[in-house]
């Protein structure tokens, strides 16, 4: 099915729509993208009728740049989008998509931690007509012992208390027929948690397991801040139960306290005055004002995420567009204009 809507795959702009869309967020990787663009147009060659390797510069302060315009001019299959600064690699993924035209879209690393050679059974995968296709990594032995201790806790309480589940192992490795890519483009959500929502989108899913490489050069460009803020996006995106727990917590600390308030009446009234606790009563007034801005805190987090949703600032800026050729599917800023569907799958 797949392969005849391919060779059908001219739109009206006349150029030709490749069948695959290879789309790679980079910042600063100048030692790697080369090696990366290589090794996509060695293994894609043989597989399928055509396709273009987009990568998204985010912002890169390095070298990255004049490599993406020289790798173009030596091969026109190889394009970028440059963003006019760093916006984080979920946004770069979503400008990523806006430019990709192919049938498919395969989402991955620069870093050649996501081998390009397991996009052939990605593409497999999909010609059986699977939609969503994942890869799963099968060990985190390349991260530090910390991140991985702490990505475990995250996925144990996403698991408990998010609104959906999240295959164990899958990342942003993967493969995105046409149809999962414009329900993702349909979410203008700014804080983005891409691995929420390759789940809530559905379709017909799979995993494709693969060994994770070792980062080829460079260092990992998540700090620890970085990814705390990406796990609380991940939360807070996907589970109101942060907000919720307050009710229950303060239904309980009041009850508590009604029946203390009790006791001490009955306690007052049999043996009359007596000298009142200092220090419990220091320490009940700390501890609950203590809670009452951690909840606050929490109502904080959500506030100021509406407060960003509400300004409908673009999702991203393009400063260049190298190689690509006719409009993009989609207006640049997000929400603000989006095309109608006919016009963004480009039938
Ligand atoms: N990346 C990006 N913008 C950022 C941070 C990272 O586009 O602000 C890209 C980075 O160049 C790489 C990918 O996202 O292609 C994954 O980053 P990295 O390998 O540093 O993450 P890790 O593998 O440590 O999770
Ligand atoms: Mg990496």
């Amino acid at each position: 099915m797949q392969e005849t809507k391919a060779t059908a795959a001219t739109t009206a702009k006349g150029f030709t729509r490749p069948e695959i869309s290879v789309v790679v967020p980079v910042f600063n990787e100048q030692e790697n993208i080369r090696a990366l663009a290589n090794r996509l147009v060695g293994v894609l060659t043989p597989a399928v009728q055509s396709f273009e390797v987009i990568f998204v510069d985010d912002g890169s302060r390095d070298a990255t740049l004049l490599a993406l315009k020289e790798m173009n001019a030596g091969d026109a299959r190889v394009s970028s989008v440059v963003l006019s600064r760093n916006f984080g690699k979920e946004v770069a993924i979503a400008a990523g998509l806006d430019a990709a035209r192919g049938d498919a879209v395969v989402i991955m690393d620069a870093d050649l931690q996501h081998p390009p050679e397991v996009i052939p059974s990605f593409i497999a995968k999909w010609r059986e007509g699977y939609r969503n296709v994942y890869g799963e990594r099968i060990d985190r032995a390349h991260d530090s012992q910390v991140r991985r201790f702490f990505a475990k806790r995250f996925y144990k309480l996403f698991e408990a208390f998010g609104e959906i589940a999240l295959p164990p192992g899958a990342g942003d490795f993967r493969l995105l027929d046409r149809q999962a890519v414009v329900a993702l483009q349909a979410m203008g959500e700014r804080a983005r948690f891409s691995k929420g929502l390759y789940s809530w989108i559905g379709f017909k899913s799979v995993g494709v397991p693969f060994d994770v490489a070792p980062r080829a050069a460079g260092q990992s460009k998540f700090s620890y801040r970085k990814l705390t803020r990406f796990a609380l996006d991940g939360l807070m995106s996907f589970s109101s139960l942060p907000l919720r727990v307050w009710t229950y917590v303060g239904t309980a600390i009041s009850s508590f306290a009604l029946s203390m308030a009790l006791y001490f009446l009955i306690e007052t009234l049999i043996y009359g005055a007596r000298a009142p606790g200092f220090p419990s009563l220091i320490v009940s007034l700390l501890f609950f004002a203590g809670v009452q801005l951690m909840s606050l805190g929490i109502l904080g987090e959500y506030i100021g995420r509406i407060f960003s949703e509400v300004k409908r600032r673009p999702l991203y800026l393009v400063a260049e567009r190298i190689g690509l050729q006719g409009e993009p599917l989609r207006a640049e800023h997000g929400l603000t204009n989006p095309l109608p569907m006919r016009l963004r799958t480009g039938d």
